[in-house]
């Protein structure tokens, strides 16, 4: 922001934190937890963060274990109906499992990475304005106290003994929402969502591999329900909302897509293995 903007800035609402140009649903989870939380009650209580920080993991790696049960399943279900054997399923749910944690991995590696360019950037315009306009910074800082709750002459003292401790820090916590000591990691991202992906796919290429060629559609279709259904409550309650409904969403939408592999199955029913 330029130097006319941050002058007045006091009595404006507070400039919106920066969202970085990720897509992937893990990457957003991923992102530094939402500046929104720790503005609204100015939490930012070492505990609660990493209680906050350890959720958003828990709730990518289930999103990622998700779509590995789901996808294989869906695959062996519809290759499975098309009357397939047991060593075509198996190659073709080892393959799933391979090209899906792959996928996974590199989708999240390459938008977690942006994510973290984009907080770095943040940092680097952030450290780069304290130096050329360092009273616009400080009366920036004071307004973000200000409209928080403290009195004017509160908000000033607490904006100046801050800005000697460390200005930077301050300004990348309270204006931001970015830890500095602790940026989005592309590496971590990319081993859990693979790692969690491999553990769903896990469960229908080892159903296929014990239960009886007549009986393994259904198997396979009633270990994914089973599996999508404690996902979703899972991840609800990591979320703190109430589990039956999206356990429920999750379900419905886990048979739309066997259902619709089942029948693409059927329609290229030839003896392959
Ligand atoms: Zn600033």
């Amino acid at each position: 922001m330029d130097a006319m903007s941050e002058l007045d800035t006091a009595g404006q609402t507070p400039p919106v934190a920066p969202v970085a140009a990720t897509r992937g649903r893990a990457a957003r989870l991923f992102a530094r937890a939402p500046a929104a939380t720790k503005r609204a009650g100015g939490r930012s209580h070492h505990v609660e963060e990493h209680a906050q920080h350890r959720t958003a993991w828990l709730r990518a790696a289930v999103l990622g274990a998700n779509d590995g049960l789901l996808s294989t399943a869906s695959l062996l279900v519809g290759v499975a109906s098309a009357a397939a054997g047991r060593s075509v399923l198996l190659a073709t749910g080892v393959a799933a499992l391979v090209a899906g944690a792959g996928s996974m991995a590199i989708g999240e590696f390459s938008s977690v990475s942006s994510q973290r360019d984009a907080e770095r950037a943040d940092l680097r315009t952030e450290a780069e304005e304290l130096r050329s306009i360092p009273r616009a910074e400080l009366a920036e800082l004071t307004g973000i106290y200000q409209r928080r709750g403290l009195a004017p002459e509160l908000a000033r003292e607490v904006a100046e003994a801050l800005t000697e401790h460390d200005a930077l820090a301050a300004h990348a916590r309270d204006e931001l929402g970015i830890d500095p000591e602790d940026l989005s990691r592309p590496l971590e991202a990319a081993l859990i969502s693979a790692a969690s992906f491999s553990m769903g796919a896990f469960i229908p290429i080892l159903v296929v591999l014990v239960v009886a060629a007549g009986a393994r559609v259904p198997a396979v279709v009633g270990a994914a329900l089973v599996g999508l259904g404690s996902l979703g409550a899972l991840g609800a309650h990591l979320g703190g909302a109430p589990p039956a409904r999206p356990a429920l969403r999750v379900l419905l939408g886990g048979a739309a897509a066997m259902s619709i592999a089942w029948l693409v199955g059927q329609t290229f029913d030839v003896s392959v293995g």
